[in-house]
């Protein structure tokens, strides 16, 4: 080669998909070959983003149009040529926006979601729902995809091919206007695509809701050839009416799913949805949805693809954050206003007392549909019904937490909606609601009983739920992230306090009987001199060394004062690597166990033992050792001394 111009892009170059486009691709074309139609509907989904987009621009700027504001998807077929191509005159796409739109996935978290991926198909396979399909679907039935595409406002047009096997090219192009072509070339076996009826009946099926009109060329019979031609006139085959503006009735549950899929980029059914129309200071339309499953990036705050807000039917962005609380990004649809200015910005999203007002009541309908959610778990007619709110749980109960301390006015419902592990339960599944709890207190328990811990099991197996088990009294398990902050926020229900059972001087009133309280008052008496001499073993590392009301079987724990944070709040923040205030612990011995009996009488090894018992307290609870080898040092030495 000789020298090219450096200013301008090279006339065809060769460039490669990043590498997690491959995977997507690999993933993709071998886990839906059984559903290949749905290539039309992301296609088509596409299309009609595209001219969202444009007719978004143009209002700031008419001139895009071109002269040409009449915003279509036309789909013709050439039985010769074995294509298929989608056409639509929307924003188009300039060089760069190709390369990067069709070349790599600018979602964030997309790696560390393939590295995930564990080679085993089935399983992987299931993934790609929380994936999305979306452009790359073409390539489960073409063997080559061509996208010609110019952007509006742009005089050149590009070109880009691929057969979706590791790279693609790109070159300058033709194309009259602006807008977007999506030329499919099919594989081999995949003719029954080019058949006028087969296009029509996919697009009815997934594309009916499109609020662009979509046209394909009508058809007839011809006498002399014995077949269908093509006449040459386009006709529209969907509705191309907002499907939120039909009314509630006309909408069948497929066509509500199908605008799911488009509107949330999902593959999958959703599992509930709500619409209706608001009347009053705030005249809006909201159809909201709960999707089925959790997308991989949930934890991405930054993530887009919520909320689409519309006024007046006019598209005008995607991801509108400010219409639904953090504690509720999961929820997907659509707003349409009829009061909000065309020219309405993200900065006057954020000050609009309109605003606000329609984010509250969008929050009040998706509360009020995951109660209907619970409620049907109970009192539901059939099977799928029943488990439903349960998916949602388990899919994104953690994030809903977060309302506990978000959204001070809902609080109290959303309070009703959590779900917890549970010592009555005993599995990790959080299924136990706070009523549940209640409706189980027993005879003079005032209080609701929780342990936090950083995992299920270091919660279950916790020393301090040992009187709790004894007694049987139950205890929420709280081992999510999150459940410290909403036990941080969440000081009651129902009239009864929610009290740690690792914080405090364990009150449990009622629920002790008289002799239990002598006991407890005599070994304090009893044990007076060994808990001075232990204190002043561990000096600073202790606020105080007691007797236990809390253990059974366990010769010691450690607890935090009422006022101080937990130990596990401590821990996570300094894993979050924020500043922790350092809390120091209560010490708890248990007198009846046979390891605090002998340190009554033990003088030469008593220091090591008083570590000891201190060390194995806190491993307990999932806290770190300050001195891991002298404690495995000290253990041994006691082993031998048996
Ligand atoms: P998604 O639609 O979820 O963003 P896709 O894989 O379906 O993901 O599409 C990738 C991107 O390619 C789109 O976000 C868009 O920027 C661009 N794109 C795809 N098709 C078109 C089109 N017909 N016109 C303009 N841009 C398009
Ligand atoms: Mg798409």
């Amino acid at each position: 080669m000789t020298t090219a111009a450096p200013e301008k892009a090279p006339a065809r170059e060769n460039l490669q998909f990043q590498a997690e486009v491959k995977q997507l691709l690999h993933l993709m074309i071998h886990s839906l070959y059984s559903n290949k139609e749905i290539f039309l509907r992301e296609l088509i989904s596409n299309a009609s983003d595209a001219c969202d987009k444009l007719r978004f621009e143009a209002l700031n700027n008419e001139a895009l149009y071109g002269g040409d504001s009449d915003l279509k998807i036309q789909v013709t077929y050439d039985k010769a040529a074995r294509t298929i191509t989608i056409s639509d005159n929307g924003i188009g796409m300039s060089r760069g926006e190709v390369i990067s739109n069709l070349g790599t996935i600018a979602k964030s978290g997309t790696r560390e979601f393939f590295s995930k991926l564990s080679g085993d198909q089935a399983k992987d396979a299931n993934l790609i729902g929380q994936f999305g399909v979306g452009f790359y679907s073409g390539f489960i039935v073409a063997q080559t995809l061509t996208v010609v595409t110019r952007r509006a406002g742009e005089a050149e047009a590009v070109r880009w091919e691929s057969s979706g096997e590791g790279d693609f090219t790109i070159e300058a192009a033709e194309r009259t206007g602006r807008g977007t072509d999506v030329i499919l070339t099919l594989r081999e076996g995949e003719d029954d695509f080019l058949s006028s009826w087969r296009l029509k009946s996919i697009l009815t099926k997934y594309s009916d809701h499109i609020t662009i009109p979509v046209l394909m060329k009508k058809e007839e019979w011809d006498k002399d050839k014995n077949e269908m031609v093509v006449q040459g006139e386009f006709e529209t085959v969907n509705q191309a009416k907002a499907l939120w503006t039909r009314a509630k009735n006309d909408i069948t549950e497929e066509q509500y799913h199908e605008f799911y899929k488009h509107v949330g980029h999902d593959y999958e059914d959703p599992l509930a949805y709500t619409h209706s129309r608001v009347e009053g200071r705030q005249e809006y339309t909201q159809l909201l949805y709960i999707p089925a499953r959790a997308p991989f990036d949930m934890w991405d705050r930054e993530r887009k693809h919520g909320i689409k807000l519309y006024v007046r039917r006019v598209f005008i962005m995607d991801d509108a954050e400010q219409l639904m609380p953090k504690y509720l990004r999961f929820v997907k649809g659509v707003i349409d206003s009829n009061d909000l200015p065309l020219n309405v910005s993200r900065e006057i999203l954020q000050e609009s007392r309109d605003v606000k007002a329609i984010r509250e009541g969008c929050t009040k309908r998706v509360l009020s549909t995951l109660e209907d959610l619970a409620e049907q778990a109970t009192s539901g007619e059939d099977d799928k019904q029943k488990a439903k709110y349960a998916t949602f749980w388990k899919e994104f109960g953690a994030v809903l937490k977060e309302g506990v301390g978000e959204d001070a006015g809902n609080k109290e419902r959303i309070a009703k909606l959590l779900r917890f592990a549970s010592t009555q339960a005993d599995t990790t599944d959080q299924t136990v609601s706070l009523a549940d709890y209640v409706a189980r207190t027993k005879e003079g328990q005032d209080k609701i009983y929780y342990v936090t811990a950083e995992t299920f099991l270091a919660a279950k197996n916790s020393p301090h739920l040992e009187v709790f088990r004894k007694k049987g009294i139950e205890v929420l398990l709280l081992s999510d992230r999150v459940d410290e902050w909403v036990v941080s926020n969440l000081t009651e229900f129902e009239g009864k306090a929610l009290v740690s059972v690792a914080k405090g001087g364990l009150d449990l009133g009622k629920l002790e009987d008289e002799a239990e309280k002598k006991e407890q008052e005599s070994a304090e008496g009893e044990y007076k001199d060994l808990l001075k001499k232990i204190q002043d073993t561990l000096g600073d590392k202790v606020k105080e060394v007691r007797v236990t009301h809390r253990l059974t079987e366990s010769p010691s724990c450690l607890v935090s004062d009422e006022q101080d944070m937990s130990a596990h709040l401590s821990r996570l923040l300094k894993a979050a690597g924020q500043n922790a205030p350092g809390v120091k612990p209560i010490l708890e011995i248990n007198p009846k166990h046979p390891l605090v009996q002998k340190l009554k009488y033990e003088e030469a090894h008593f220091a090591d033992w008083v570590s000891l018992l201190f060390d194995q307290a806190l491993l307990a609870e999932g806290g770190a050792l300050e001195d891991p080898a002298g404690f495995v040092k000290r253990m041994n030495q006691m082993l031998l001394a048996l």
